[in-house]
């Protein structure tokens, strides 16, 4: 058979299929994070799974590096590359069934797009912490947002997800088909396939109380022993984290703070709302408060509050780990990295992975590490290229502080491009078992632009 080409390539595609010479192409190879320069041979704005199966075809005939974007979040940029990439943000729809209380998202929805049309039913799942971020590539590693204590990771709610394969067949990949390529596809990125929609499982979660507290820097020891405390205790429903986190010019918070670095927590009540002031009064208690807001919204509201705060366009690089424990010598490293955090838009998050998501055995899905209770990202995210040194040593300096403290794996949605020696220590005890998938479903790794797992 002769190898398709990009004549061809149009003619099969119904969507856009733009080249350096098309109007239109600057804006489809840029990615979220700034420091990604990649020119695609090709990238094939994909309308439907016929779309995706040609641009698969057409990467696999000429031996092509192929990337996959859904949200374009990844920090590495794994969404680009020099060779095909299939971007699949036309792919937005979602399709609610309320009786059986499950959605179903293309794979271009980000979180906003998917909370949007699930909140008039009074329906959620657990999702990111970010609008603008795609439910694809946040699902396929995993999940976690505010959600994840109450109902588990996003993947502990996939109910199916619609792949296409390296060899350009659509399969259905759940419980009942095709179960082995469904159990690699919760947690083991996108190594497997194009999916190009994903179904869930449904919660009662229509408008929830948002709290957002901050506290003198001096006193980040008692704020994290306070968090080590009350995140063994919290109703399930009560999703926060703490940050460090430069303040904002926001109303909430006084003039006079404005800039000023200051350790924070974030949470989300989604219980009844007459517990929500007492779910809300536990957070006065660990140390004085400088600014609060707490506020009913809708989820979707909660859902984006911070995306203005997180624009494309940044520069991104992060580092990540788990951890069993919030041990004293960790919050020691939190003491003396977290004030240091450069810029506004940078960050530290420990984000509370117990609850419903521990209770789910490490082998059940491909997310290992269900031990941790723990999943911690220094996010360095600054606006300047000329910055890039002194942001990259600040992340890079904290996470080396942290590390004796954690274990050595980490969140695989979470690491950086110069992670890729730390796989088979983030898919632990399923890493074997990965492996003899992608043999089975993409032996050529065909789908290498991602946390790689070698067939
Ligand atoms: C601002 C920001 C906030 C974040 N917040 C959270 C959070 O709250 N919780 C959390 O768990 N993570 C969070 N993340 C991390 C996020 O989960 C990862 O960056 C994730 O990879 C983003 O998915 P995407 O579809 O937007 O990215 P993309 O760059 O489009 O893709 C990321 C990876 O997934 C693969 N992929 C994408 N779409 C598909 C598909 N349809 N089929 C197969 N493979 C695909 C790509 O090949 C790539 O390897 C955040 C990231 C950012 C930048």
């Amino acid at each position: 058979m002769s190898k398709a080409t990009i004549e061809a390539l149009r003619e099969r595609v119904h969507g856009q299929v733009l080249t350096a010479s098309d109007p239109g192409y600057e804006e489809a190879r840029t990615v979220y994070n700034a420091m990604i320069d990649k020119r695609p041979e090709v990238v094939v704005q994909a309308t439907d799974d016929a779309d995706v199966v040609a641009a698969v075809d057409y990467a696999r005939e000429n031996g092509r590096d192929l990337s996959i974007r859904g949200g374009g979040h990844s920090a590495p940029g794994f969404g680009t590359c020099d060779g095909v990439v299939i971007d699949l943000s036309s792919m937005n729809g979602v399709w609610v069934d309320p009786k059986r209380k499950t959605a179903r998202g293309q794979g271009g929805c980000t979180w906003a797009d998917f909370n949007h049309a699930t909140y008039p039913y009074g329906l959620a799942t657990t999702g990111g912490i970010i609008g603008s971020t795609g439910i694809a590539g946040l699902t396929l590693g995993g999940g976690i947002g505010y959600l994840t204590r109450g109902y588990g990771l996003s993947i502990d709610n996939l109910l199916s997800a619609e792949v296409v394969t390296a060899d350009g067949r659509i399969l259905t990949a759940s419980a009942k088909e095709n179960e082995d390529l469904f159990w690699a596809v919760r947690g083991g990125g996108g190594n497997f396939g194009v999916v190009t929609s994903f179904e869930y499982q449904m919660h009662p979660v229509k408008d929830i109380v948002a709290g957002i507290f901050f506290y003198p820097i001096d006193k980040v020891a008692d704020v994290l022993g306070f968090y080590r405390e009350h995140v063994e205790k919290a109703p399930e429903a009560l999703g926060f984290f703490p940050a460090f986190q430069i303040a904002p010019p926001l109303p909430f918070i006084a003039e006079k703070d404005h800039g000023k670095t200051f350790i924070a927590f974030v949470s989300c009540w989604s219980g009844p709302q007459q517990d929500a002031e007492a779910q809300m009064a536990a957070f006065r208690k660990p140390a004085p408060i400088v600014a609060e807001m707490v506020a009913p919204m809708p989820y979707y509201a909660m859902n984006t509050l911070f995306d203005a705060l997180l624009p494309p366009g940044l520069q991104h690089y992060w580092k990540a780990s788990f951890a069993k424990e919030l041990t004293d010598g960790a919050i020691a490293a939190h003491v003396e990295f977290g004030p240091k955090v450069p810029v506004v838009n940078s960050t530290m998050h420990i984000y509370p992975i117990n609850g419903a998501a521990g209770r789910v055995a490490p082998n059940a899905t491909a997310f290992a590490h269900r031990e941790a209770k723990f999943a911690t990202v220094i996010a360095g995210m600054w606006p300047d290229p000329g910055d890039n040194e002194k942001n990259i040593k600040w992340v890079k300096d904290y996470y080396k502080a942290l590390e004796p403290h954690s274990l050595s794996s980490g969140y695989v949605n979470f690491m950086a491009g110069d992670d890729a020696g730390r796989v088979q220590d983030n898919y632990g005890v399923n890493y074997d078992r990965l492996a003899s998938i992608k043999k089975k479903y993409d032996p050529g790794n065909l789908f290498h632009l991602n946390q790689n797992i070698k067939p």
